[in-house]
């Protein structure tokens, strides 16, 4: 179905989030971290956490209960362990702030944890491990979120679409990163059809009575379906337990009982885990080349992993994780994004 959209700068964007945010009650801080995110996302065309979100955020704030204002607490509950108790707000304002945090400690101590916790997440996770990467870490990072994936075999919804996310840092380049649903696809991906009057493709979903469908409400009301079969669906209990379990956080189908006005505003947890590679080989400048002089060549280890690369790339039609992101990005860079006129006119009327 073709849209009539409107093309904005991201400047634009970014200013549009952020009033719709203030007009909503968010705090100055909140707001701005918030409108960063989705800007990022809509800059990156990954529309699902775009600025699509936004009446997500102003929703859940008038009805989930969500803090407008919490500035996020930082603890250390171990030498290379993290916490971030973000008192019901939403993730994105203690994400920033974290991430510098969480990287020191694992320079220091070669690997470390941030438990972002009482948070509220309906975010992509590419922005906190992408962070990471460029600052020279491996990243890593989970989150569970509402109960809308059935088991594998199963027909009644009880996973989040947990996804999970990793980047590795890359010398003059930005880094390797993938982040992607334990779902077939994200809640939003099936969403945003919805939105733009399009159906969704074979395997996403089951319909209430547990057949296939490809009709976008059929599937929100129904159940997602992790993806490769029984293999997401371990994925996705892997992660209500490091999300959830590990972290004192709730897990999805918890998540579901307290959203009880049903706004689709995940509440949980967070895990993000970041190593120095320097940290992982002692001394000398390859794996194997061991001696006891201090902290490993970073170098090497990169240089050794483009080896990797170039075998990926060389064989034709693959490409590199978030490579259509970096070119999405430059491409809005230039030109600025294009989203549908009714839901930009709808955006301007939170913003006033
Ligand atoms: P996709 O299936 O679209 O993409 C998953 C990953 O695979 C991306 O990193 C993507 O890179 C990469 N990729 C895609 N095609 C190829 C290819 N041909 N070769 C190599 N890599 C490829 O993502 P999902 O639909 O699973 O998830 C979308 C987003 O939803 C994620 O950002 C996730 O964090 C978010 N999400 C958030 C939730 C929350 O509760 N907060 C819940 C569930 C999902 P690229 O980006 O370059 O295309």
């Amino acid at each position: 179905m073709s849209i009539d959209r409107i093309r904005i700068s991201l400047d634009d964007a970014h200013e549009l989030a952020e009033r719709a945010c203030l007009s909503a009650g968010f705090s100055p801080d909140h707001a701005a971290a918030i409108a960063r995110t989705v800007t990022a996302a809509e800059r990156d065309e990954a529309v699902s956490h775009g600025l699509f979100r936004i009446p997500f955020y102003v929703r859940a704030l008038r009805e989930a209960g969500v803090s407008p204002d919490a500035e996020p607490e930082f603890s250390q509950t171990a030498p290379a362990v993290l916490r971030a108790d973000c008192g019901y707000a939403f993730s994105p304002l203690a994400l920033e702030r974290g991430t510098p945090r969480l990287a020191e400690r694992a320079r220091d101590t070669g690997i470390a944890a941030l438990s972002v916790v009482n948070a509220y997440n309906v975010a992509a996770l590419w922005p906190e491990v992408e962070r990471l990467a460029t600052d020279g870490l491996v990243a890593m990072a989970y989150t569970a979120s509402l109960s809308y994936v059935a088991p594998a075999g199963g027909r009644e919804p009880l996973y989040g679409t947990n996804p999970m996310a990793f980047a590795w840092p890359r010398e003059g380049r930005p880094p390797l990163v993938f982040d992607q649903a334990s779902s077939a696809s994200a809640r939003g991906e099936i969403q945003v059809r919805m939105r733009d009057g399009d159906t969704i493709p074979d395997g996403w979903a089951i319909d209430s009575d547990g057949q296939p469908t490809t009709d976008p409400a059929a599937a929100l009301a129904g159940a997602q379906l992790p993806f490769g079969g029984h293999k997401g669906s371990s994925i996705a209990l892997m992660i209500e337990l490091l999300a959830g379990a590990l972290l004192g956080d709730l897990f999805s189908f918890e998540a579901t009982e307290v959203d009880r006005a049903g706004t689709g505003a995940p509440r949980g947890g967070e895990l993000i885990i970041a190593m120095a590679p320097e940290r992982f080989v002692p001394g000398g400048d390859r794996a194997g080349d061991r001696d006891d002089s201090g902290p490993g060549d970073r170098a090497a280890h990169l240089t050794h992993a483009e080896r990797l690369f170039e075998r990926v790339l060389a064989q034709e039609g693959t490409r590199l994780p978030a490579d259509r992101r970096y070119a999405a990005r430059k491409r809005s860079e230039r030109e600025g994004v294009r989203i549908p006129r009714t839901f930009y006119e709808e955006l301007r009327s939170l913003a006033r």
